[in-house]
């Protein structure tokens, strides 16, 4: 079993002068790579770095992630996922909770790290130094490096927090084995189209989350072209394909939706493309149909959770496919969908349950959280609080998160079900559904909705079209029409955001 830093080395060996990675105007084939890696790993180590110590990356996504991040990996250090956008308070939960005795940010970040006080016994390591030349991009020699120790079964390689969609986020740990175990069974679903040494993979999901980090780790095993965009902008990235031709992508629903109401997309020529990936939160029906048309290229939804290290579910590629269906179980991973209340018996083909997963990809367990651990990981099964029901085909389909169920007057609702109707309006762009407290229903249903560019639609128009679409008690009592709607990093509607706001309005 290889260690994140051997997989490295693999392609390196293998694949030393293919292009590995293209930020902007960087660009360093697979040895230089590894050269600037082990560059950056030896200063760290003259600096004190040991084995185990926790380092915290802040960095949006660009080649200083990635050299952090291997160089981390060289010398057994835990990456501590810190996303950029954290302001002091969630900064100050993070250093709490995971207590990293080193941190790699940006200048620009300065500002919010002195207000932040547990900074004061953290090794900061700016990427630039004062005059703006770069410390982690090292032009020199590699100096002193221990020897390669690591256990991957035993070694925590990431302390990945959750993206906090439901509730304070948690550091689930991830060991090399995870990881690269993760890569591996991914990678055999995508493998019948994916030519070692070949493609070209379009990273635009923030690398602080657990989807694009394995998407990264998965273009350097792959000896891949990665290529990468800072944060996302569909210009931006329609003009990055454009550039390099990528055959490969992954992203989020969102991401997705943005680029196909893009006033400009017709002008983009997408065939380079073999396969899209989504994953994240679910891929409404009407958004693959109308990305198929304007791709050609396959789009698979996959499923996965951080405690899950990414992925545990995905289309199968060439067989059978089922649209609205997040695919079978990937290679090395067993699920069953259980009865929710006991966590028990499994329920019948095509009734909902709670979905749970074993495979070598569940977590070490939550960080400094050992009830936590104990309540979501029982005999090894991993307990995704997420309802899903499974057809006869052993296909699976996700219906709702536990947390975001609504039982209006007894009755079960799941919003993302009836999100899957609201997108089939012509003029809907963006749609999010959720309880609030009732005291009539106990809880009821109510809507959000961002229209596409340019149209115009009232309350009642909407809720008079979603008449005999969908049964009644799921019809939302009510509909606002918004801008935008709050999202996470990797652009997942923050549905817990707006339940909180309505509840305060409806005080
Ligand atoms: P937190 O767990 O802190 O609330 P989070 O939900 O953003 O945050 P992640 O581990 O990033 O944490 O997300 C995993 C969750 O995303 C899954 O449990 C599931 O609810 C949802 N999800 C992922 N992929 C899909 C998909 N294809 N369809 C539906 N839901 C999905």
């Amino acid at each position: 079993q290889l260690s994140i830093y051997e997989m490295l080395e693999q392609s390196v060996q293998k694949y030393p002068h293919r292009l590995a990675v293209i930020d902007g105007l960087i660009e360093l084939d697979y040895v230089r790579l590894k050269e600037t890696v082990d560059a950056f790993a030896s200063v760290l180590y003259q600096k004190g770095f040991q084995k185990g110590d926790r380092v915290g990356l802040m960095l949006p996504n660009s080649v200083h992630y990635m050299v952090s991040y291997y160089a981390a990996m060289r010398l057994g250090g835990i990456v501590v996922q810190v996303n950029p956008l954290y302001q002091t308070s969630e900064l100050e939960y993070m250093l709490e909770d995971a207590d990293p005795k080193w941190f790699i940010c940006g200048r620009n970040q300065s500002e919010k790290l002195e207000r932040v006080k547990k900074f004061e016994n953290v090794h900061v390591i700016f990427t630039e130094d004062e005059n703006g030349s770069n410390q982690v991009l090292l032009k020199e020699k590699v100096n002193e490096l221990p020897p390669l120790n690591i256990n991957p079964k035993e070694d925590i390689a990431v302390l990945q927090y959750t993206g906090g969609t439901t509730g304070k986020s948690k550091g689930v740990m991830l060991t090399h084995f995870n990881i690269v175990c993760n890569i591996h069974q991914s990678g055999e679903v995508v493998a019948p189209v994916m030519v070692e040494g070949e493609e070209r993979l379009l990273g635009i999901s923030p690398l602080t989350h657990a989807m694009a980090m394995t998407n990264m780790n998965n273009a350097i095993r792959t000896a891949a072209t990665y290529i990468i965009l800072e944060k996302f902008n569909a210009t931006r990235v329609l003009e990055l394909i454009r550039q390099y031709r990528p055959t490969f992508m992954v992203g989020s629903p969102t991401m997705y939706i943005a680029l196909l109401n893009h006033p400009d997309l017709e002008k983009y020529d997408l065939s380079c493309f073999k396969i899209c990936v989504s994953g994240s939160a679910p891929l409404p029906v009407e958004v693959i149909k109308e990305l198929e048309r304007k791709t050609g290229a396959q789009i698979f939804e996959g499923y996965g959770l951080s405690e899950g290290t990414t992925s545990t579910h995905r289309t199968p590629l060439g067989g059978k496919r089922k649209i609205g269906s997040v695919g079978v179980p990937i290679p090395g991973t067993v699920s069953k969908i259980v009865d929710m209340e006991t966590g028990f018996e499994e329920v019948p083909v095509g009734e909902n349950g709670e979905l749970i997963i074993k495979g070598p990809q569940v977590m070490k367990g939550y960080w400094k959280k050992p009830e936590e651990t104990m309540l979501t990981v029982r005999n090894g099964w991993l307990y995704t609080g997420d309802i899903a029901y499974r057809d006869e085909d052993g296909f699976y389909y996700i219906s709702g998160r536990k947390k975001d169920m609504v039982i209006a007057g007894g009755l079960n609702i799941y919003p993302a079900e009836v999100e899957e109707v609201l997108y089939q309006h012509p003029k809907v762009a963006e749609a999010c559904a959720f309880g609030v407290p009732d005291a009539y229903l106990g809880e009821k249903l109510l809507a959000v909705i961002v229209l596409k560019k340019g149209e115009s639609l009232t309350e009642n128009e909407f809720l008079s079209w979603c008449e005999g679409r969908i049964a009644r008690y799921k019809i939302p009592r009510a509909v606002e029409f918004r801008d935008a709607l709050p999202k996470t990093i990797v652009g997942k509607i923050l549905r817990r955001q707006l339940v909180e706001e309505y509840k305060t309005k409806l005080q």
